[in-house]
């Protein structure tokens, strides 16, 4: 295996093993869940994956990013130093560039390195096939990325709705 191929698989276990790992949050992000306040009171809340804490490298594996290239905007490598940044980056951008890789790959008697090849181009990576965050409704991963502290990985703020229950 190369070492091209290796660090493929390594994202790819990275995105699956999250997505079995907060897979409750997807339906408690559409459906609500019951929470207990401070004050007894029952309420529904809707936990939303809104904040990702990351240093750099992890930024890109997380957002699919190409590794050089900005996680919230499209600019090119060679654009960075731009005062104004790129178009933004969402989750369907990034999804519609893997889904057309996919699409490339299969017709090309599945070969990875096309589905790679036109990731890179444009400033995807070349690796995953279904980021963990692709079934969130409300996540924009772009927006939710958030430079590196040691104190905490992954959070999500809830928001209530409704009366209270009981
Ligand atoms: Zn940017």
């Amino acid at each position: 295996m190369s070492d091209q191929e290796h660090r493929s698989r390594v994202q790819r276990v990275f995105h699956k093993s999250m997505r079995v790992v907060l897979e409750p949050l997807i339906s408690a992000e559409t459906e609500g869940i019951d929470m207990v306040g401070s004050n007894g009171d029952v309420r529904k809340v809707f936990p939303i994956l809104c904040s990702y804490i990351a240093d750099y490298p992890e930024q890109c594996l997380v957002t699919c990013t190409k590794y050089g290239t900005c996680p919230k905007c499209q600019a090119k490598a060679k654009d960075l130093q731009e005062p104004t940044p790129g178009e933004r980056r969402t989750p369907s951008w990034t999804k519609s560039i893997i889904l057309e890789a996919k699409r490339k790959m299969s017709e090309s008697n599945n070969n990875v390195k096309v589905f790679h090849n036109h990731c890179m181009d444009h400033e995807v990576s070349g690796s995953v096939y279904e980021p963990f965050w692709a079934k969130f409704p409300l996540c924009n991963i772009h927006q939710a990325i958030m430079f590196y502290t040691n104190y905490i990985k992954v959070s999500s703020s809830t928001s209530s709705a409704g009366s209270r229950l009981s």
